[in-house]
Protein backbone atom coordinates (compact mmCIF):
# COMPACT_ATOMS: atom_id res chain seq x y z
CA UNK A 1 0.00 0.00 0.00
CA UNK A 2 1.54 3.04 -1.15
CA UNK A 3 1.33 6.23 0.86
CA UNK A 4 -1.70 7.74 -1.61
CA UNK A 5 -3.74 4.94 -0.73
CA UNK A 6 -3.46 4.60 2.33
CA UNK A 7 -4.43 8.08 2.89
CA UNK A 8 -7.67 6.98 0.52
CA UNK A 9 -7.69 3.79 2.00
CA UNK A 10 -7.49 5.01 5.76
CA UNK A 11 -10.40 7.44 4.81
CA UNK A 12 -12.83 5.26 3.96
CA UNK A 13 -12.08 3.03 7.25
CA UNK A 14 -12.99 6.03 8.95
CA UNK A 15 -16.30 6.48 7.76
CA UNK A 16 -16.90 2.66 8.15
CA UNK A 17 -16.05 3.43 12.06
CA UNK A 18 -18.41 6.44 11.68
CA UNK A 19 -21.46 4.86 9.66
CA UNK A 20 -20.92 1.77 12.43
CA UNK A 21 -21.25 4.02 15.33
CA UNK A 22 -24.05 5.44 13.79
CA UNK A 23 -25.97 2.38 13.13
CA UNK A 24 -24.89 0.65 15.74
CA UNK A 25 -28.55 0.06 17.56
CA UNK A 26 -29.43 -2.15 13.95
CA UNK A 27 -27.02 -5.01 15.07
CA UNK A 28 -27.79 -7.03 17.14
CA UNK A 29 -26.10 -6.87 20.52
CA UNK A 30 -24.76 -9.87 20.84
CA UNK A 31 -23.42 -11.81 18.03
CA UNK A 32 -25.32 -14.97 17.15
CA UNK A 33 -23.35 -16.94 15.80
CA UNK A 34 -22.19 -20.80 15.77
CA UNK A 35 -18.72 -22.17 17.03
CA UNK A 36 -16.39 -22.39 13.65
CA UNK A 37 -19.21 -20.41 11.60
CA UNK A 38 -16.16 -17.81 10.97
CA UNK A 39 -13.36 -19.91 10.89
CA UNK A 40 -14.78 -21.71 8.59
CA UNK A 41 -14.69 -18.84 5.89
CA UNK A 42 -11.52 -18.23 6.26
CA UNK A 43 -8.89 -19.64 3.85
CA UNK A 44 -6.15 -21.95 5.39
CA UNK A 45 -3.31 -20.02 4.09
CA UNK A 46 -2.46 -16.87 3.68
CA UNK A 47 -2.62 -15.06 0.18
CA UNK A 48 0.80 -15.50 -2.34
CA UNK A 49 -0.54 -12.24 -3.84
CA UNK A 50 -1.80 -8.87 -3.04
CA UNK A 51 -5.27 -7.92 -2.38
CA UNK A 52 -6.92 -5.37 -2.88
CA UNK A 53 -8.22 -3.08 0.28
CA UNK A 54 -11.87 -3.13 -1.19
CA UNK A 55 -11.88 -6.84 -0.89
CA UNK A 56 -11.02 -6.54 2.73
CA UNK A 57 -13.63 -4.40 3.56
CA UNK A 58 -16.11 -6.07 1.86
CA UNK A 59 -14.81 -9.93 3.67
CA UNK A 60 -15.37 -7.09 7.39
CA UNK A 61 -18.81 -7.04 6.24
CA UNK A 62 -19.30 -10.49 5.40
CA UNK A 63 -17.21 -12.51 7.16
CA UNK A 64 -16.58 -10.90 10.42
CA UNK A 65 -19.51 -8.54 11.50
CA UNK A 66 -21.79 -11.22 12.24
CA UNK A 67 -19.17 -12.55 14.59
CA UNK A 68 -18.98 -9.55 16.22
CA UNK A 69 -20.60 -8.65 19.91
CA UNK A 70 -21.27 -4.98 20.06
CA UNK A 71 -19.82 -3.54 23.11
CA UNK A 72 -20.66 -0.19 21.85
CA UNK A 73 -24.19 -0.47 21.60
CA UNK A 74 -26.44 1.39 24.18
CA UNK A 75 -28.06 -2.32 25.24
CA UNK A 76 -24.65 -3.83 26.01
CA UNK A 77 -25.47 -4.40 29.61
CA UNK A 78 -23.39 -7.78 29.59
CA UNK A 79 -19.84 -7.89 32.01
CA UNK A 80 -18.67 -4.38 32.28
CA UNK A 81 -18.89 -2.03 29.52
CA UNK A 82 -15.76 -1.66 27.57
CA UNK A 83 -16.27 1.60 26.42
CA UNK A 84 -14.74 3.45 23.77
CA UNK A 85 -15.64 7.05 22.20
CA UNK A 86 -14.65 9.18 19.52
CA UNK A 87 -11.19 10.86 20.92
CA UNK A 88 -10.27 7.42 21.76
CA UNK A 89 -10.24 5.74 18.64
CA UNK A 90 -8.57 8.91 17.33
CA UNK A 91 -5.55 8.92 19.37
CA UNK A 92 -5.52 4.82 19.03
CA UNK A 93 -5.15 5.48 14.58
CA UNK A 94 -2.36 8.49 15.64
CA UNK A 95 -0.54 5.69 18.10
CA UNK A 96 -0.48 2.86 15.69
CA UNK A 97 0.80 5.74 13.03
CA UNK A 98 3.52 6.76 14.84
CA UNK A 99 4.14 3.11 15.75
CA UNK A 100 6.74 4.23 18.54
CA UNK A 101 7.62 1.65 20.98
CA UNK A 102 7.68 2.96 24.79
CA UNK A 103 10.10 0.85 26.78
CA UNK A 104 12.07 3.60 28.21
CA UNK A 105 12.15 7.16 28.06
CA UNK A 106 15.05 7.49 25.32
CA UNK A 107 12.81 5.56 22.92
CA UNK A 108 10.48 8.15 23.45
CA UNK A 109 10.43 10.94 25.61
CA UNK A 110 6.79 12.03 25.09
CA UNK A 111 5.39 9.02 26.09
CA UNK A 112 6.90 8.44 29.35
CA UNK A 113 6.48 12.08 30.01
CA UNK A 114 3.24 12.36 29.10
CA UNK A 115 2.26 8.73 30.76
CA UNK A 116 3.09 10.55 33.87
CA UNK A 117 1.42 13.47 33.77
CA UNK A 118 -1.92 11.51 32.83
CA UNK A 119 -1.30 8.96 36.24
CA UNK A 120 -1.14 12.85 37.67
CA UNK A 121 -3.92 14.20 36.34
CA UNK A 122 -6.06 10.68 36.76
CA UNK A 123 -4.96 10.83 40.29
CA UNK A 124 -6.63 14.65 40.68
CA UNK A 125 -9.22 13.67 38.88
CA UNK A 126 -10.44 10.77 41.26
CA UNK A 127 -9.04 12.44 44.62
CA UNK A 128 -6.59 9.30 45.23
CA UNK A 129 -3.33 10.06 47.01
CA UNK A 130 -1.21 12.29 46.13
CA UNK A 131 1.96 11.02 47.12
CA UNK A 132 0.96 7.93 44.39
CA UNK A 133 2.95 7.16 41.59
CA UNK A 134 1.55 5.69 38.52
CA UNK A 135 2.35 3.61 35.25
CA UNK A 136 -0.30 2.37 32.81
CA UNK A 137 -0.57 -1.43 32.01
CA UNK A 138 -2.64 -3.34 29.53
CA UNK A 139 -4.87 -5.05 32.15
CA UNK A 140 -6.29 -5.03 35.71
CA UNK A 141 -5.14 -8.31 35.85
CA UNK A 142 -1.41 -7.36 34.77
CA UNK A 143 -1.56 -4.80 37.24
CA UNK A 144 -2.49 -7.46 39.69
CA UNK A 145 0.18 -9.92 39.29
CA UNK A 146 2.81 -6.89 39.53
CA UNK A 147 1.26 -6.38 42.94
CA UNK A 148 1.66 -9.89 43.86
CA UNK A 149 5.07 -9.93 42.74
CA UNK A 150 6.08 -7.17 44.18
CA UNK A 151 4.56 -8.29 47.86
CA UNK A 152 6.53 -11.98 46.86
CA UNK A 153 9.35 -9.95 46.38
CA UNK A 154 9.72 -8.00 49.60
CA UNK A 155 9.34 -11.36 51.82
CA UNK A 156 11.38 -13.71 49.39
CA UNK A 157 13.70 -11.78 47.49
CA UNK A 158 12.82 -14.70 45.23
CA UNK A 159 14.27 -12.70 42.43
CA UNK A 160 17.80 -13.84 43.08
CA UNK A 161 17.30 -16.69 45.45
CA UNK A 162 14.17 -18.38 43.21
CA UNK A 163 11.42 -19.39 44.86
CA UNK A 164 11.80 -20.13 48.83
CA UNK A 165 10.55 -22.83 50.62
CA UNK A 166 8.03 -20.99 52.85
CA UNK A 167 4.46 -21.04 52.27
CA UNK A 168 3.40 -17.48 51.40
CA UNK A 169 -0.15 -16.80 51.65
CA UNK A 170 -2.15 -14.62 49.88
CA UNK A 171 -5.88 -13.32 51.14
CA UNK A 172 -9.01 -12.25 49.38
CA UNK A 173 -12.44 -12.72 49.67
CA UNK A 174 -15.10 -14.74 48.21
CA UNK A 175 -16.13 -12.70 45.64
CA UNK A 176 -12.77 -11.42 44.18
CA UNK A 177 -11.94 -11.56 40.66
CA UNK A 178 -10.89 -14.67 39.07
CA UNK A 179 -7.46 -12.52 38.11
CA UNK A 180 -6.11 -13.00 41.93
CA UNK A 181 -6.31 -17.25 41.55
CA UNK A 182 -3.91 -16.21 38.65
CA UNK A 183 -1.55 -14.52 39.71
CA UNK A 184 -1.44 -16.45 42.82
CA UNK A 185 -0.60 -19.66 40.23
CA UNK A 186 1.90 -17.50 38.08
CA UNK A 187 3.77 -16.02 41.38
CA UNK A 188 4.25 -19.56 42.42
CA UNK A 189 2.84 -18.94 45.29
CA UNK A 190 -0.13 -21.89 44.38
CA UNK A 191 -3.99 -21.95 44.21
CA UNK A 192 -4.09 -23.77 47.97
CA UNK A 193 -2.19 -20.68 49.38
CA UNK A 194 -4.79 -17.75 48.21
CA UNK A 195 -7.37 -17.80 51.46
CA UNK A 196 -10.49 -16.80 50.39
CA UNK A 197 -12.20 -14.83 53.30
CA UNK A 198 -15.70 -15.28 54.54
CA UNK A 199 -17.76 -12.14 53.25
CA UNK A 200 -20.89 -10.54 55.24
CA UNK A 201 -23.91 -9.99 53.76
CA UNK A 202 -23.33 -6.99 51.61
CA UNK A 203 -21.10 -9.72 49.90
CA UNK A 204 -17.91 -7.30 51.29
CA UNK A 205 -15.25 -9.05 53.06
CA UNK A 206 -14.88 -9.54 56.75
CA UNK A 207 -12.17 -8.09 57.94
CA UNK A 208 -12.66 -9.95 61.69
CA UNK A 209 -12.32 -13.11 59.73
CA UNK A 210 -9.38 -11.97 57.61
CA UNK A 211 -7.38 -10.98 61.03
CA UNK A 212 -8.93 -14.51 61.96
CA UNK A 213 -7.13 -16.28 59.21
CA UNK A 214 -3.94 -14.12 59.02
CA UNK A 215 -3.43 -15.41 62.91
CA UNK A 216 -4.28 -18.90 62.21
CA UNK A 217 -1.60 -19.16 58.94
CA UNK A 218 1.13 -17.45 61.69
CA UNK A 219 0.74 -20.11 64.21
CA UNK A 220 1.19 -22.60 61.27
CA UNK A 221 3.99 -21.51 60.03
CA UNK A 222 2.68 -19.52 57.28
CA UNK A 223 3.97 -16.25 55.43
CA UNK A 224 1.57 -13.74 55.32
CA UNK A 225 2.42 -11.65 52.24
CA UNK A 226 -0.35 -9.95 50.82
CA UNK A 227 -3.97 -9.04 50.81
CA UNK A 228 -6.19 -7.63 47.79
CA UNK A 229 -9.65 -5.61 49.03
CA UNK A 230 -11.93 -5.28 45.43
CA UNK A 231 -14.15 -1.74 45.85
CA UNK A 232 -16.71 -3.18 43.70
CA UNK A 233 -16.85 -7.27 42.81
CA UNK A 234 -17.16 -8.26 39.71
CA UNK A 235 -20.41 -9.92 40.23
CA UNK A 236 -21.98 -7.42 42.54
CA UNK A 237 -20.23 -4.61 43.32
CA UNK A 238 -19.83 -5.43 46.53
CA UNK A 239 -17.04 -3.12 48.66
CA UNK A 240 -14.65 -4.60 50.73
CA UNK A 241 -13.88 -2.21 54.18
CA UNK A 242 -10.51 -1.03 52.88
CA UNK A 243 -9.92 1.09 56.06
CA UNK A 244 -10.39 -1.78 57.97
CA UNK A 245 -8.86 -4.07 55.89
CA UNK A 246 -5.62 -1.42 55.98
CA UNK A 247 -5.27 -1.63 59.78
CA UNK A 248 -4.86 -5.19 59.35
CA UNK A 249 -2.41 -5.35 57.04
CA UNK A 250 -0.44 -2.77 58.79
CA UNK A 251 -0.80 -4.84 61.80
CA UNK A 252 0.36 -7.74 59.94
CA UNK A 253 3.41 -5.82 57.67
CA UNK A 254 1.72 -7.26 54.76
CA UNK A 255 1.31 -6.00 51.67
CA UNK A 256 -2.30 -4.59 50.49
CA UNK A 257 -3.34 -4.06 47.03
CA UNK A 258 -6.77 -2.59 46.01
CA UNK A 259 -8.55 -3.93 43.00
CA UNK A 260 -10.86 -1.12 41.98
CA UNK A 261 -11.08 -2.27 38.26
CA UNK A 262 -14.51 -1.30 37.40
CA UNK A 263 -15.77 1.10 39.79
CA UNK A 264 -12.74 3.05 40.07
CA UNK A 265 -13.69 4.80 37.35
CA UNK A 266 -16.95 6.06 39.35
CA UNK A 267 -14.71 8.09 42.03
CA UNK A 268 -14.71 11.17 39.66
CA UNK A 269 -17.95 12.10 41.90
CA UNK A 270 -16.75 12.98 44.86
CA UNK A 271 -19.52 11.70 47.11
CA UNK A 272 -18.73 8.50 45.62
CA UNK A 273 -15.01 7.87 47.15
CA UNK A 274 -14.44 5.30 49.66
CA UNK A 275 -12.27 5.95 52.64
CA UNK A 276 -9.07 4.82 53.48
CA UNK A 277 -6.80 4.44 50.63
CA UNK A 278 -4.20 6.61 51.94
CA UNK A 279 -2.04 4.06 53.78
CA UNK A 280 -2.53 1.29 50.79
CA UNK A 281 0.30 -0.43 48.86
CA UNK A 282 -1.22 -0.26 45.40
CA UNK A 283 -4.32 0.17 43.32
CA UNK A 284 -6.15 -0.55 39.92
CA UNK A 285 -8.89 0.96 38.50
CA UNK A 286 -9.47 0.33 34.61
CA UNK A 287 -10.05 3.59 31.86
CA UNK A 288 -10.74 0.91 29.56
CA UNK A 289 -13.69 -0.21 31.44
CA UNK A 290 -16.10 2.94 32.15
CA UNK A 291 -13.86 5.78 31.39
CA UNK A 292 -14.50 6.35 27.96
CA UNK A 293 -11.12 4.87 26.40
CA UNK A 294 -10.85 2.37 24.68
CA UNK A 295 -9.04 -1.47 25.86
CA UNK A 296 -6.48 -1.72 26.91
CA UNK A 297 -5.36 1.06 29.52
CA UNK A 298 -5.33 -0.23 32.95
CA UNK A 299 -4.14 2.28 35.69
CA UNK A 300 -1.90 0.96 38.51
CA UNK A 301 -0.23 3.02 41.27
CA UNK A 302 1.64 2.40 43.90
CA UNK A 303 2.45 3.96 47.31
CA UNK A 304 6.47 2.99 47.15
CA UNK A 305 7.90 3.15 43.50
CA UNK A 306 11.39 1.36 44.55
CA UNK A 307 9.87 -1.14 45.71
CA UNK A 308 7.71 -1.76 42.38
CA UNK A 309 11.27 -0.90 40.47
CA UNK A 310 13.27 -3.24 42.61
CA UNK A 311 10.90 -6.27 41.32
CA UNK A 312 11.22 -5.69 38.00
CA UNK A 313 14.25 -3.85 36.84
CA UNK A 314 16.67 -5.42 34.56
CA UNK A 315 19.14 -3.40 32.76
CA UNK A 316 21.08 -5.41 29.83
CA UNK A 317 24.04 -3.39 28.26
CA UNK A 318 22.01 -2.34 25.40
CA UNK A 319 19.09 -0.57 27.40
CA UNK A 320 21.76 1.34 29.49
CA UNK A 321 21.06 5.45 29.38
CA UNK A 322 22.36 8.04 30.01
CA UNK A 323 19.11 9.54 31.61
CA UNK A 324 18.85 6.71 34.02
CA UNK A 325 17.63 8.24 37.47
CA UNK A 326 16.30 11.06 35.89
CA UNK A 327 13.48 9.78 33.65
CA UNK A 328 11.12 7.40 34.37
CA UNK A 329 11.87 3.89 32.46
CA UNK A 330 8.45 2.35 32.60
CA UNK A 331 10.02 -0.97 31.30
CA UNK A 332 10.91 -1.48 34.94
CA UNK A 333 7.56 -0.94 36.31
CA UNK A 334 6.09 -4.18 35.22
CA UNK A 335 6.21 -7.62 33.12
CA UNK A 336 6.88 -6.50 29.57
CA UNK A 337 9.82 -4.82 28.05
CA UNK A 338 7.73 -3.08 24.85
CA UNK A 339 5.33 -0.52 26.15
CA UNK A 340 2.30 0.68 23.72
CA UNK A 341 1.79 4.76 23.86
CA UNK A 342 -1.40 4.11 25.77
CA UNK A 343 -0.81 7.60 27.85
CA UNK A 344 -2.31 9.71 24.16
CA UNK A 345 -5.30 8.45 24.39
CA UNK A 346 -6.38 9.16 27.55
CA UNK A 347 -5.03 13.09 26.83
CA UNK A 348 -7.61 12.96 24.06
CA UNK A 349 -10.12 11.69 26.25
CA UNK A 350 -9.76 13.81 29.47
CA UNK A 351 -9.08 16.99 26.77
CA UNK A 352 -12.10 16.36 24.96
CA UNK A 353 -14.57 15.21 27.68
CA UNK A 354 -13.17 17.22 30.56
CA UNK A 355 -13.83 16.75 34.01
CA UNK A 356 -17.51 17.81 33.77
CA UNK A 357 -18.17 15.69 31.03
CA UNK A 358 -17.23 12.11 32.28
CA UNK A 359 -18.48 13.63 35.95
CA UNK A 360 -21.78 14.10 34.10
CA UNK A 361 -21.54 11.08 32.15
CA UNK A 362 -20.75 8.35 34.66
CA UNK A 363 -23.32 10.28 37.13
CA UNK A 364 -26.32 9.62 33.92
CA UNK A 365 -25.31 6.34 33.85
CA UNK A 366 -25.50 6.10 37.76
CA UNK A 367 -29.22 7.60 37.90
CA UNK A 368 -30.01 5.08 35.11
CA UNK A 369 -29.12 2.39 37.00
CA UNK A 370 -30.83 3.94 39.75
CA UNK A 371 -34.65 4.24 37.65
CA UNK A 372 -33.88 0.52 36.82
CA UNK A 373 -33.66 -0.59 40.22
CA UNK A 374 -36.44 1.81 40.99
CA UNK A 375 -38.82 -0.08 38.58
CA UNK A 376 -37.68 -3.69 39.39
CA UNK A 377 -38.21 -2.81 43.24
CA UNK A 378 -42.04 -1.71 42.51
CA UNK A 379 -42.89 -4.06 40.00
CA UNK A 380 -45.24 -7.17 41.62
CA UNK A 381 -43.01 -9.79 39.18
CA UNK A 382 -39.64 -8.54 40.32
CA UNK A 383 -37.29 -8.37 42.79
CA UNK A 384 -33.91 -6.98 43.58
CA UNK A 385 -31.46 -9.83 44.46
CA UNK A 386 -28.65 -7.26 46.13
CA UNK A 387 -29.77 -3.53 46.53
CA UNK A 388 -28.21 -2.02 43.94
CA UNK A 389 -24.65 -0.15 43.69
CA UNK A 390 -23.36 2.54 41.49
CA UNK A 391 -24.92 1.65 38.24
CA UNK A 392 -24.96 -1.95 38.52
CA UNK A 393 -28.67 -4.09 38.86
CA UNK A 394 -28.84 -7.63 39.88
CA UNK A 395 -32.88 -9.17 39.57
CA UNK A 396 -34.72 -11.93 39.18
CA UNK A 397 -38.65 -12.96 37.97
CA UNK A 398 -40.21 -14.19 40.46
CA UNK A 399 -42.05 -17.42 40.03
CA UNK A 400 -44.85 -19.19 42.28
CA UNK A 401 -44.41 -22.44 40.17
CA UNK A 402 -41.22 -23.82 38.80
CA UNK A 403 -37.87 -23.44 39.99
CA UNK A 404 -36.57 -19.79 39.82
CA UNK A 405 -33.17 -20.34 38.75
CA UNK A 406 -34.17 -22.52 35.28
CA UNK A 407 -37.28 -19.53 34.79
CA UNK A 408 -34.80 -17.00 34.89
CA UNK A 409 -32.13 -18.47 32.69
CA UNK A 410 -34.62 -19.24 29.86
CA UNK A 411 -35.30 -15.19 30.82
CA UNK A 412 -31.72 -14.12 30.08
CA UNK A 413 -31.26 -16.73 26.63
CA UNK A 414 -34.44 -15.30 25.32
CA UNK A 415 -33.47 -11.66 26.29
CA UNK A 416 -30.08 -12.01 24.17
CA UNK A 417 -31.20 -14.24 21.42
CA UNK A 418 -33.85 -10.74 20.36
CA UNK A 419 -30.44 -8.80 19.86
CA UNK A 420 -31.94 -5.74 21.27
CA UNK A 421 -30.30 -5.86 24.75
CA UNK A 422 -27.27 -8.37 26.27
CA UNK A 423 -26.94 -8.87 29.91
CA UNK A 424 -25.07 -11.50 31.97
CA UNK A 425 -26.12 -13.28 35.20
CA UNK A 426 -24.92 -14.03 38.32
CA UNK A 427 -25.35 -16.10 41.60
CA UNK A 428 -25.67 -15.11 45.01
CA UNK A 429 -26.33 -17.26 47.62
CA UNK A 430 -27.51 -20.00 44.82
CA UNK A 431 -29.98 -18.31 43.49
CA UNK A 432 -29.89 -17.19 39.67
CA UNK A 433 -29.91 -13.04 39.40
CA UNK A 434 -29.65 -11.67 35.70
CA UNK A 435 -26.81 -8.64 36.15
CA UNK A 436 -27.38 -5.39 34.49
CA UNK A 437 -24.74 -2.76 34.29
CA UNK A 438 -26.38 0.59 32.61
CA UNK A 439 -22.19 2.24 31.82
CA UNK A 440 -22.06 2.19 28.27
CA UNK A 441 -20.77 5.40 26.61
CA UNK A 442 -23.85 6.23 24.41
CA UNK A 443 -26.29 4.84 27.16
CA UNK A 444 -29.69 7.39 27.07
CA UNK A 445 -32.34 6.84 28.96
CA UNK A 446 -34.85 6.20 26.31
CA UNK A 447 -32.26 2.51 26.00
CA UNK A 448 -32.92 1.76 29.60
CA UNK A 449 -36.84 2.34 29.21
CA UNK A 450 -36.66 0.18 26.24
CA UNK A 451 -34.65 -2.39 27.98
CA UNK A 452 -36.60 -2.80 30.74
CA UNK A 453 -40.38 -3.01 28.22
CA UNK A 454 -37.84 -5.40 27.02
CA UNK A 455 -37.35 -7.83 30.33
CA UNK A 456 -40.84 -6.98 31.31
CA UNK A 457 -42.60 -8.26 27.69
CA UNK A 458 -39.96 -11.01 27.46
CA UNK A 459 -40.88 -12.24 31.10
CA UNK A 460 -44.81 -12.00 30.70
CA UNK A 461 -44.41 -14.61 27.25
CA UNK A 462 -42.56 -16.94 29.60
CA UNK A 463 -45.31 -17.52 31.96
CA UNK A 464 -47.38 -18.36 28.65
C1 LIG B 1 -12.75 -6.64 34.98
C2 LIG B 1 -12.14 -6.89 36.31
C3 LIG B 1 -10.83 -7.38 36.40
C4 LIG B 1 -10.02 -7.81 35.21
O1 LIG B 1 -9.73 -6.78 34.34
P1 LIG B 1 -8.77 -6.99 33.10
O2 LIG B 1 -8.30 -5.62 32.79
O3 LIG B 1 -9.59 -7.60 32.03
O4 LIG B 1 -7.66 -7.89 33.51
C5 LIG B 1 -10.28 -7.51 37.67
N1 LIG B 1 -10.98 -7.19 38.77
C6 LIG B 1 -12.24 -6.74 38.72
C7 LIG B 1 -12.96 -6.39 39.98
C8 LIG B 1 -12.87 -6.58 37.47
O5 LIG B 1 -14.12 -6.14 37.41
Amino acid sequence: MTSEEFRKNAHKAVDWVADYLENIEHYPVKSQVAPGDIGNQIPSYPPEDSEVFDNLMSDLDQIIMPGITHWQHPNFHAYFSGNNSYPSIIAELLTAGLGAQCMIWETSPAAAELEEKMMEWLKSLMGLPKQWHGVIQDTASTSTLAAILTAREQKTKSNQLGMSAERLRIYCSTQTHSSIDKAVRIAGIGSNNLVKVDVDEHLAMNPEKLAHAIKNDLSAGYVPTAVVSTLGTTSTLAMDPVDAIDNIAKQYQIWHHVDAAYAGSAFVLPHERPAGLTHIDSYVFNPHKWLFTNFDCSAYYVKDKDKLIDTFEILPEYLKTGTRGRVNDYRDWGIPLGRRFRALKLWFVLRTFGAKGIRARISDHIDHGKWLAEQIDSHISFELLIPRTLNLVVFRYKTSQGDPNVLNQSLLEQINASGRAYLTHTKINGNYGLRLVAGQTYLKRKHIENVWKLICSTAASLDQ
